[in-house]
């Protein structure tokens, strides 16, 4: 079992709790539940690393090269984690790890220069950006390591430290990138704890840390949000999205099918910004049901560890639960399962990918973030009416336009209110592009210099170049 890092070095708990893999429902190992006291450790100890680390910035962009070089060596090992504890197959994890490695190497290469506003005889003016301090750091189950590399890599980079806690359902693969960190990062630059939601507010709240910077869901983002008001600690909230898809007349219902089903069947429907409900015309309504019902039937479910399977086990048990009871809602209110609609019967968290038919808003699985394999297709007939029906929410995350005429996709686009809009794909996200939500899909974004500024405040040095004392410049 990998131990939590604290200070440089594994801190052990008495307390510990199961870890399940998804695709058998049993406990195979156990993480550490973190103390009151060694959460206090992890604060203190990056309280103590940050003015040596936030004084040398050519040694931080060496230390992130380093570590990114560190995470690929050790990527198999990586993946291989995050298949046994999140279920998801080869390719979902292949894809993660990367992620890590590739954002550690962008912002080390990223500029964070002063910017001079004025330099005359009067005065010289600079604003400087000075990273916050301590940040607490809370990361979900779905992309465990991709998201924790949305935090570290800005927030290192600027010249903080940080506390990092992963979700309780998959906390092995964070312990352990934790672990390889250790022999490159100074101690105390980035720590990491394991445990349940109890640590989290811990985090939340601990007067050390300056900053929170949280990825899960919309209840969890609130309290975090008003735990860390108290003392006016900046936050970066990445919570819940309901993304919708618009079809526009014009589209070809064969070409955009397969890659509108991926774009909401990707990691089991399993991440923030995917597709979640589908908006057709409704002359091709029966057209898109029956393209996306086929490609949900030919889908491969099972064993993630098999190259043949397309879709391994949801990620835990809550969410299975909530995923099927959201369908069984709507199929008992009289709509239709085209594909799919079960649980499937065997151990572990299988379920068949499921296309909902003869839905509307109103209905839970539509008006609710589903995060699953289960995708409700809305008729609609006039374009305005399923633009504001797409927007009739408090999730502002993503959402994208399907159409021949991407002109055309692009003014329908901006008439979204989401954080991103994306035409003819979904879901693309990129180091160098910032990536948050509108309204109660969060605060702030991260990602880009954008993602980097966020980790950082602005201090203003006036230097009065005139006689000394007040100045009107
Ligand atoms: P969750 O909110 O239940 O848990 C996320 C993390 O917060 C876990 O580590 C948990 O232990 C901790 N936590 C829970 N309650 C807390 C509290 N009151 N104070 C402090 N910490 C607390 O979310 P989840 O089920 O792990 O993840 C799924 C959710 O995450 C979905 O809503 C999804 O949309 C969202 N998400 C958002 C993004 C994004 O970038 N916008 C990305 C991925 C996932």
């Amino acid at each position: 079992m990998p131990s939590q890092t604290i200070n440089g070095t594994g801190a052990h708990t008495f307390v510990e709790f199961d870890v399940v893999n998804p695709a058998t429902g049993a406990p195979f190992t156990t993480a550490p539940e973190a103390t009151r006291d060694q959460v206090d450790q992890a604060f203190q100890a990056a309280a103590n690393a940050f003015p040596a680390w936030r004084a040398d910035e050519e040694f931080r962009r060496a230390k992130l090269m380093e570590a990114s070089a560190a995470i690929e060596a050790n990527s198999q090992e990586l993946a291989q984690i995050l298949i046994e504890e999140s279920g998801k197959t080869a390719p979902f994890a292949g894809f993660e790890v990367p992620v890590a490695a590739g954002w550690l190497a962008y912002y080390a290469s990223l500029d964070l220069p002063r910017e001079v506003l004025r330099d005359d005889e009067i005065a010289r003016v600079e604003v400087i950006r000075r990273p916050v301090g301590v940040v607490g750091a809370i990361t979900p189950w779905n992309m465990p390591i991709g998201l924790a590399f949305f935090k570290i890599a800005p927030a290192l980079r600027a010249g903080n430290t940080m506390v990092l806690k992963p979700s309780p359902f998959t906390p092995l693969s964070t312990l352990r990138f934790g672990e390889i960190l250790r022999d490159i990062l100074p101690p105390g630059v980035l720590n990491i704890v394991s445990g349940g939601d109890r640590v989290g507010r811990w985090i939340a709240g601990h007067p050390l840390a300056r900053k929170v910077s949280f990825t899960g869901s919309v209840e969890a983002g609130r309290s975090v949000n008003a735990t860390a008001a108290l003392d006016f600690k900046r936050t970066t909230l990445e919570l819940g999205g309901n993304d919708a898809a618009i079809l526009l007349d014009d589209v070809d219902v064969a070409e955009v099918a397969p890659g509108l089903f991926w774009s909401a069947f990707f990691n089991n429907g399993q991440a923030c910004a995917l597709i979640k409900r589908v908006y057709a015309p409704r002359h091709l309504y029966s057209d898109v049901v029956e393209a996306l019902a086929a490609v949900a039937d030919s889908t491969a479910v099972g064993d993630p560890t098999d190259t043949t399977t397309q879709l391994g086990p949801l990620s835990t048990l809550p969410q299975i639960e909530r995923v099927v009871g959201l369908v069984d809602t709507a199929v008992s209110g009289g709509a239709k399962a085209a594909a799919g609609g079960r649980r499937i019967d065997r151990p572990g968290y299988f379920m068949e990918p499921t296309i909902i038919s003869e839905i509307a808003d109103g209905t839970p699985l539509v008006d609710e973030e589903q995060f699953g394999p289960a995708l409700p297709i809305i008729a609609y007939d006039e374009l305005d009416d399923a633009v504001a029906r797409a927007n009739q929410t408090n999730f502002g995350l993503g959402a994208s336009v399907w159409t021949a005429d991407p002109t055309r996709g692009a003014h329908v686009a901006e008439a979204l209110d989401a954080g991103t809009t994306w035409v003819n794909t979904h879901a693309s996200l990129g180091p160098t592009t910032p990536f948050g939500g509108l309204k109660h899909s969060g605060l702030g974004v991260e990602n880009g210099p954008w993602g980097l500024y966020a980790y950082t405040e602005l201090q203003v040095l006036h230097l009065n170049r005139g006689t000394p004392g007040p100045s009107a410049g």
